[in-house]
């Protein structure tokens, strides 16, 4: 159970970032590490993109290698992750995709109860307790601003999803990640 003493839930919140979630769920969505990451660096690019070092903004970015930009101007180099909240963290992409669905869908469908720190661990596959809980609340906060903020951006589409009910979505999900078992696997932590 998700507490969170200076929040209160706004359930119409969560309701509408769901809205905006497609109706295939991310893990038949984003199958690599690659499309994960073209899918980082198109929305930071879609902000308005600034050099983290001389605030250069232009069109004229030279991509190093995979991943490693240039700034034109300053030369300074640097990866998609280092202007996310995932600095400073290993944790791959492509489960934080996961574990931000799995808070949108559990928010939305009002079953805070199972946005445990076991269920969010299991399916962003942390192993260690403090770590887990961390995240979680960090990419709770992060998903409170509208739409989703930075998570949103990456897992939202901008069509409503008329069609897909909260109940539904979260029920495909503990189908796809088999709940039971997941409750189950996740009960000890590395210490
Ligand atoms: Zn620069």
């Amino acid at each position: 159970m998700l507490r969170s003493s200076d929040e209160t839930v706004d359930i119409r919140h969560w309701k509408k970032v769901a809205q905006h979630l497609p109706e295939e769920i991310v893990a038949d969505r984003f199958l690599t590490k690659e499309e994960c990451e073209a899918a980082v660096f198109q929305s930071i690019w879609e902000l308005g993109y600034k050099c983290p070092r001389c605030d250069f903004e232009g069109k004229s970015w030279v991509l190093k290698s995979r991943n490693i930009f240039q700034c034109p101007d300053c030369r300074f180099q640097y990866s998609a992750r280092s202007q996310t909240p995932l600095r400073r963290k290993t944790v791959p992409f492509l489960d934080c995709f996961k574990g931000a669905e799995w808070i949108i869908a559990t928010m939305a469908a009002n079953r805070r109860n199972i946005l445990t720190i076991n269920s969010f661990a299991g399916i962003v596959k942390l192993k260690n307790y403090r770590t887990a809980r961390a995240l979680r609340l960090e990419m709770f906060k992060e998903l409170q601003k509208p739409l989703g903020g930075f998570w949103g951006r990456l897992i939202c589409v901008d069509a409503v999803q008329e069609s897909v009910d909260s109940q539904d979505r979260l029920e495909a999900l503990m189908d796809y990640y088999d709940f039971g078992s997941l409750k189950a696997r996740f009960t000890k932590f590395e210490k």
